[in-house]
């Protein structure tokens, strides 16, 4: 039975692999939040785990409380999610926080020789090319549980990578699709926050409003695949996850109902499929299934993304923590929603070209554009 530690078991992704654990009877070894303390400890006590941690300190002496009496280790910070990444006897290190924060423990888990199971954007955006030639050198795997990364990856098994043309990256077009900047300029926070489709947390639910969270899984996919031409469709119902074209222009892709558990199982239990608590896909309640090109123009964080990949070096770590800080302001409602994506273009113009070498680089690239993003907030 596999070992599993989890670092962001409170939020939509980590719940749902814990569902998944509890159902093949995973064995959980440890867990790490950021803040949702009391559902932390209660997962920690529900799995017996061997250690937990809160990454927010402020909330370390209540979880301490709440788990006296137990043999669980309690640990916080960075330090303690980097812990939980470099533990022994781990078959599986499945990373689904939110933001920067995760790419530390995706490269101790790798140097570890853990395989991952990735959620985080962030690893790939803000740090793909040490996340990946560490990956090759320590020959550690790497799962997407992104649903169009795993759609992706489904695709191309039993294929030769170097056959594979093109990739057909899809995205629902978020609740503002069809809309001009004109009509975009009044946008509230709430309405910001209903996606049509997906249900999921804050920040990814305001990506995908904007766009740039199809953005980040252009530059995700880059990396993961190594696959340079990348076509972005929007596909209003979300029933085909994504798709690879091949040499001989074939195109295979993979088709479910929009329920992250299939691509959090398929990540789990690689090369595994068994029995999922999803709805089979019944095509013809569809009726009709509709594929279009994005609007760059209105979605100006999208065509900042493609743009930031292709001129490589830092860049995609300056469009990552400037958008991080912006949707913060914009969720707090300091600035509209169509900054955001401004910020984001303006910011390509503003920095000149670094190489990142190294973690501490990817640290003070992203701490300069968090500091712009403020400065220009
Ligand atoms: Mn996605």
């Amino acid at each position: 039975m596999k070992r599993i530690s989890l670092i962001g078991s409170t939020g939509s992704i980590g719940t749902q692999t814990l569902s998944v654990c509890k159902k093949y009877g995973y064995k959980v070894k440890a867990l790490a939040a950021y803040s949702n303390v009391s559902l932390l400890a209660m997962q920690a006590k529900e799995f017996s785990v061997d250690c937990v941690c809160i990454y927010n300190d402020k909330f370390y002496p209540v979880l301490k409380d709440k788990l006296s009496g137990t043999n669980i280790k309690i640990l916080c910070g960075m330090e303690g999610l980097s812990e939980i990444a470099s533990l022994d006897g781990i078959d599986l290190f499945v990373n689904s926080v939110v933001g920067m924060v995760g790419l530390l423990p995706t490269l101790t888990a790798i140097n570890k020789g853990t395989d991952i199971a990735l959620a985080n954007k962030e690893t790939l955006v803000a740090g793909g090319n040490l996340v990946m030639s560490l990956a090759k050198e320590k020959n550690v795997n790497i799962f997407p549980i992104d649903s169009e990364h795993s759609a992706i990856f489904q695709c191309l098994r039993g294929n030769k990578i170097s056959s594979a043309k093109k990739i057909i990256l899809t995205g629902s077009g978020g609740p503002f699709w069809g809309k001009t900047r004109e009509q975009l300029k009044n946008v509230s926070v709430e309405e910001a926050l209903k996606h049509p489709n997906w249900s999921m947390g804050k920040k990814i639910t305001i990506d995908s409003a904007t766009l740039m969270n199809k953005g980040l899984e252009y530059i995700e996919a880059r990396w993961l695949f190594d696959i340079k031409d990348i076509e972005v469709v929007i596909h209003r119902q979300s029933v085909l996850h994504s798709a690879v074209e091949f040499d001989d222009n074939s195109v295979i892709g993979q088709l479910g109902v929009p329920d992250m558990k299939i691509p959090i199982q398929y990540a789990l239990m690689y090369p595994e499929r068994m029995e999922c608590d999803v709805k089979p896909l019944s095509l013809t309640d569809y009726g009709t299934l509709t594929f279009d090109k994005p609007d760059l123009e209105t979605f100006v964080a999208l065509k900042s993304c493609i743009k930031a990949i292709n001129l490589g070096y830092s860049y995609p770590c300056i469009v990552n923590a400037v958008n991080e800080v912006a949707v913060g302001a914009f969720l707090e409602g300091r600035i509209s929603f169509l900054d955001i994506g401004n910020l984001i273009e303006k910011s390509l113009d503003c920095f000149s070209p670094k190489k990142i070498t190294s973690y501490e680089d990817v640290v003070n690239i992203d701490a300069e554009a968090r500091e712009f993003a403020m400065q220009n907030i």
